[in-house]
Protein backbone atom coordinates (compact mmCIF):
# COMPACT_ATOMS: atom_id res chain seq x y z
CA UNK A 1 0.00 0.00 0.00
CA UNK A 2 1.46 3.57 -1.16
CA UNK A 3 1.71 5.54 2.23
CA UNK A 4 2.04 8.55 -0.34
CA UNK A 5 0.03 8.87 -2.97
CA UNK A 6 0.32 12.94 -4.22
CA UNK A 7 4.05 13.92 -3.53
CA UNK A 8 6.28 13.80 -6.84
CA UNK A 9 9.46 11.56 -5.72
CA UNK A 10 11.17 12.03 -9.08
CA UNK A 11 13.27 9.25 -11.21
CA UNK A 12 15.24 6.56 -8.42
CA UNK A 13 18.25 5.06 -10.11
CA UNK A 14 19.50 1.85 -8.05
CA UNK A 15 22.80 0.74 -8.94
CA UNK A 16 24.54 -2.29 -7.82
CA UNK A 17 26.10 -5.48 -9.60
CA UNK A 18 23.78 -8.33 -9.71
CA UNK A 19 22.75 -9.73 -6.78
CA UNK A 20 23.05 -6.70 -5.00
CA UNK A 21 19.51 -6.67 -3.95
CA UNK A 22 18.33 -3.90 -6.68
CA UNK A 23 15.00 -6.00 -7.24
CA UNK A 24 13.84 -6.56 -3.56
CA UNK A 25 14.65 -2.91 -2.41
CA UNK A 26 12.66 -1.49 -5.90
CA UNK A 27 9.48 -3.83 -4.65
CA UNK A 28 9.86 -2.02 -1.33
CA UNK A 29 10.42 1.58 -2.75
CA UNK A 30 7.74 1.00 -5.14
CA UNK A 31 5.23 -0.06 -2.35
CA UNK A 32 5.87 3.14 0.09
CA UNK A 33 5.96 5.64 -2.35
CA UNK A 34 3.17 4.35 -4.80
CA UNK A 35 5.69 5.25 -7.85
CA UNK A 36 6.57 1.90 -10.72
CA UNK A 37 9.43 -0.11 -10.96
CA UNK A 38 10.94 -0.32 -14.04
CA UNK A 39 13.28 -3.36 -14.23
CA UNK A 40 14.68 -3.41 -17.46
CA UNK A 41 16.38 -7.34 -16.45
CA UNK A 42 12.07 -7.85 -16.17
CA UNK A 43 10.95 -6.05 -19.29
CA UNK A 44 13.61 -8.05 -21.64
CA UNK A 45 12.59 -11.44 -20.06
CA UNK A 46 8.98 -10.53 -20.38
CA UNK A 47 10.06 -9.93 -24.54
CA UNK A 48 11.80 -13.16 -24.62
CA UNK A 49 9.26 -15.14 -23.32
CA UNK A 50 6.38 -13.38 -25.60
CA UNK A 51 8.95 -13.98 -28.27
CA UNK A 52 8.83 -10.22 -29.54
CA UNK A 53 11.50 -9.00 -32.01
CA UNK A 54 13.41 -7.30 -29.22
CA UNK A 55 13.08 -10.65 -27.21
CA UNK A 56 14.70 -12.58 -30.07
CA UNK A 57 17.22 -10.17 -30.59
CA UNK A 58 18.29 -10.16 -26.57
CA UNK A 59 17.56 -13.90 -25.80
CA UNK A 60 21.08 -15.36 -26.80
CA UNK A 61 22.72 -12.37 -25.12
CA UNK A 62 20.95 -12.09 -21.79
CA UNK A 63 21.87 -16.29 -21.75
CA UNK A 64 25.28 -15.44 -22.39
CA UNK A 65 25.42 -12.98 -19.36
CA UNK A 66 26.36 -10.22 -21.58
CA UNK A 67 24.32 -6.88 -22.13
CA UNK A 68 22.09 -6.32 -24.82
CA UNK A 69 23.04 -3.39 -26.89
CA UNK A 70 22.51 0.02 -26.01
CA UNK A 71 20.23 1.22 -28.79
CA UNK A 72 17.36 -1.55 -28.33
CA UNK A 73 17.36 -1.14 -24.56
CA UNK A 74 17.31 2.98 -24.57
CA UNK A 75 14.21 2.45 -27.13
CA UNK A 76 12.35 0.20 -24.59
CA UNK A 77 13.13 2.46 -21.69
CA UNK A 78 11.74 5.61 -23.40
CA UNK A 79 8.48 3.77 -24.53
CA UNK A 80 8.12 2.76 -20.74
CA UNK A 81 9.26 6.09 -19.19
CA UNK A 82 6.15 7.97 -21.73
CA UNK A 83 3.50 6.05 -19.83
CA UNK A 84 1.27 7.98 -17.40
CA UNK A 85 2.39 6.10 -14.31
CA UNK A 86 5.99 7.34 -14.08
CA UNK A 87 4.37 10.90 -13.40
CA UNK A 88 5.22 11.60 -10.06
CA UNK A 89 8.24 9.29 -9.97
CA UNK A 90 9.50 5.96 -10.98
CA UNK A 91 12.36 3.56 -9.81
CA UNK A 92 14.76 2.72 -12.63
CA UNK A 93 16.26 -1.22 -11.55
CA UNK A 94 19.35 -2.33 -13.58
CA UNK A 95 19.30 0.75 -16.25
CA UNK A 96 21.63 2.51 -16.94
CA UNK A 97 24.29 -0.17 -17.32
CA UNK A 98 26.62 1.28 -19.68
CA UNK A 99 28.27 5.03 -19.72
CA UNK A 100 26.10 5.90 -22.82
CA UNK A 101 22.92 4.66 -21.49
CA UNK A 102 23.45 6.91 -18.38
CA UNK A 103 24.25 10.27 -20.66
CA UNK A 104 21.10 8.84 -22.82
CA UNK A 105 18.70 8.98 -20.14
CA UNK A 106 20.05 12.47 -19.17
CA UNK A 107 19.53 13.76 -22.79
CA UNK A 108 15.99 12.45 -22.36
CA UNK A 109 14.93 13.34 -18.99
CA UNK A 110 16.89 17.05 -20.21
CA UNK A 111 14.69 17.59 -23.54
CA UNK A 112 11.89 15.23 -23.62
CA UNK A 113 10.40 14.49 -20.40
CA UNK A 114 11.37 17.85 -18.57
CA UNK A 115 7.61 19.08 -19.02
CA UNK A 116 6.83 21.66 -16.32
CA UNK A 117 3.68 20.51 -15.95
CA UNK A 118 4.93 17.26 -14.99
CA UNK A 119 5.73 17.28 -10.79
CA UNK A 120 8.41 15.07 -11.65
CA UNK A 121 11.92 16.27 -10.41
CA UNK A 122 14.44 16.35 -13.54
CA UNK A 123 17.38 14.67 -12.52
CA UNK A 124 17.62 11.09 -10.87
CA UNK A 125 18.52 10.26 -7.22
CA UNK A 126 21.11 7.67 -7.53
CA UNK A 127 21.74 4.86 -5.06
CA UNK A 128 24.63 2.73 -5.16
CA UNK A 129 24.34 -0.60 -3.11
CA UNK A 130 27.47 -1.58 -2.37
CA UNK A 131 28.28 -5.79 -1.69
CA UNK A 132 30.86 -7.97 -0.66
CA UNK A 133 31.38 -10.17 -3.69
CA UNK A 134 31.35 -13.71 -1.88
CA UNK A 135 27.76 -12.21 -0.63
CA UNK A 136 26.94 -11.82 -3.98
CA UNK A 137 27.89 -15.06 -5.43
CA UNK A 138 25.55 -16.64 -2.52
CA UNK A 139 23.01 -14.41 -3.75
CA UNK A 140 22.65 -14.99 -7.13
CA UNK A 141 23.13 -18.44 -6.65
CA UNK A 142 20.08 -19.05 -3.80
CA UNK A 143 18.05 -16.97 -5.79
CA UNK A 144 14.50 -18.61 -6.93
CA UNK A 145 11.43 -16.56 -7.76
CA UNK A 146 8.28 -17.27 -8.33
CA UNK A 147 6.66 -16.86 -11.70
CA UNK A 148 3.31 -15.72 -10.48
CA UNK A 149 3.42 -12.76 -8.17
CA UNK A 150 7.47 -12.23 -9.03
CA UNK A 151 8.79 -12.00 -4.90
CA UNK A 152 12.11 -13.52 -4.93
CA UNK A 153 13.07 -15.48 -2.10
CA UNK A 154 17.06 -16.86 -1.10
CA UNK A 155 17.66 -20.81 -0.02
CA UNK A 156 20.17 -19.11 2.05
CA UNK A 157 18.77 -15.80 3.76
CA UNK A 158 15.21 -15.88 3.09
CA UNK A 159 13.90 -19.14 2.57
CA UNK A 160 10.16 -19.95 1.48
CA UNK A 161 8.60 -22.09 4.09
CA UNK A 162 8.14 -24.70 2.06
CA UNK A 163 11.22 -25.78 -0.09
CA UNK A 164 11.13 -24.35 -3.61
CA UNK A 165 6.99 -23.40 -3.11
CA UNK A 166 5.95 -19.74 -2.99
CA UNK A 167 4.31 -18.65 0.10
CA UNK A 168 2.08 -16.57 -1.04
CA UNK A 169 0.17 -18.56 -4.01
CA UNK A 170 1.79 -22.10 -3.35
CA UNK A 171 3.58 -21.92 -7.25
CA UNK A 172 6.66 -23.65 -7.46
CA UNK A 173 9.64 -21.47 -7.81
CA UNK A 174 12.12 -20.98 -10.42
CA UNK A 175 15.68 -19.93 -11.04
CA UNK A 176 16.66 -17.25 -13.58
CA UNK A 177 18.36 -18.73 -16.75
CA UNK A 178 21.39 -16.63 -15.97
CA UNK A 179 22.19 -17.07 -12.60
CA UNK A 180 23.66 -20.79 -13.77
CA UNK A 181 27.45 -20.51 -12.28
CA UNK A 182 28.58 -20.40 -15.57
CA UNK A 183 26.92 -17.24 -16.52
CA UNK A 184 27.81 -15.46 -13.42
CA UNK A 185 31.19 -14.54 -14.34
CA UNK A 186 30.41 -13.43 -17.44
CA UNK A 187 27.59 -10.71 -15.58
CA UNK A 188 29.93 -9.76 -13.28
CA UNK A 189 32.83 -9.12 -15.63
CA UNK A 190 30.46 -6.88 -17.75
CA UNK A 191 28.78 -5.21 -14.19
CA UNK A 192 32.50 -4.37 -13.42
CA UNK A 193 33.85 -3.43 -17.12
CA UNK A 194 30.81 -1.67 -18.59
CA UNK A 195 28.49 -0.55 -15.45
CA UNK A 196 31.29 0.75 -13.21
CA UNK A 197 31.75 3.56 -15.25
CA UNK A 198 28.57 4.98 -15.05
CA UNK A 199 28.85 5.32 -11.34
CA UNK A 200 31.99 7.09 -12.14
CA UNK A 201 29.67 9.61 -13.98
CA UNK A 202 27.27 10.09 -11.28
CA UNK A 203 29.81 10.39 -8.87
CA UNK A 204 31.70 13.04 -10.99
CA UNK A 205 28.57 14.69 -11.30
CA UNK A 206 28.07 14.63 -7.40
CA UNK A 207 25.19 12.47 -7.84
CA UNK A 208 26.25 9.44 -6.59
CA UNK A 209 24.85 7.84 -3.16
CA UNK A 210 26.22 5.05 -1.56
CA UNK A 211 24.30 2.32 0.53
CA UNK A 212 25.88 -0.35 2.47
CA UNK A 213 23.79 -3.61 0.51
CA UNK A 214 25.90 -5.85 2.76
CA UNK A 215 23.40 -4.91 6.18
CA UNK A 216 20.37 -7.05 6.89
CA UNK A 217 17.05 -6.13 4.06
CA UNK A 218 15.37 -4.40 6.41
CA UNK A 219 17.99 -2.12 7.12
CA UNK A 220 18.80 -1.58 3.73
CA UNK A 221 15.78 -0.45 2.71
CA UNK A 222 15.26 1.75 6.21
CA UNK A 223 18.78 3.49 4.50
CA UNK A 224 17.12 4.15 1.70
CA UNK A 225 14.38 5.60 2.97
CA UNK A 226 16.32 8.05 4.66
CA UNK A 227 18.32 9.07 1.46
CA UNK A 228 15.09 9.81 -0.37
CA UNK A 229 13.73 11.84 2.78
CA UNK A 230 16.56 13.83 3.13
CA UNK A 231 16.51 14.69 -0.72
CA UNK A 232 13.25 16.18 -0.27
CA UNK A 233 13.55 17.60 2.60
P1 LIG B 1 19.01 -8.12 -14.60
O1 LIG B 1 17.70 -8.78 -14.34
O2 LIG B 1 19.00 -6.65 -14.32
O3 LIG B 1 20.18 -8.82 -13.94
O4 LIG B 1 19.28 -8.25 -16.20
C1 LIG B 1 19.35 -9.51 -16.82
C2 LIG B 1 20.03 -9.36 -18.18
O5 LIG B 1 19.26 -8.48 -19.01
C3 LIG B 1 21.43 -8.74 -18.15
O6 LIG B 1 22.43 -9.70 -17.85
C4 LIG B 1 21.53 -8.21 -19.56
O7 LIG B 1 21.76 -9.24 -20.49
C5 LIG B 1 20.13 -7.68 -19.82
N1 LIG B 1 19.97 -6.26 -19.37
C6 LIG B 1 19.20 -5.80 -18.36
N2 LIG B 1 19.29 -4.46 -18.26
C7 LIG B 1 20.14 -4.07 -19.24
C8 LIG B 1 20.66 -2.81 -19.64
N3 LIG B 1 20.31 -1.67 -19.02
N4 LIG B 1 21.52 -2.78 -20.70
C9 LIG B 1 21.87 -3.92 -21.35
N5 LIG B 1 21.43 -5.14 -21.02
C10 LIG B 1 20.56 -5.23 -19.97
Amino acid sequence: MAQETSRAVGPIVLLGPPGAGKGTQAKRIMEHYGIPQISTGDLLRENVNLGTELGQAAKAVMARGELVCDELVCNMVRHRLIQPDTRRGYILDGFPRTAAQAGWLDALLDHELFDKSRPTRAWPIVIQLDVDYNQLLLRITGRRTCPADGKIYNVHFQPPRVDEICDIDGTKLVSRNDDRLEVIQPRLTAYQEQTRPVAEYYQRTGRLISVNGDVPMDAVTDEIFRVLEDHHA
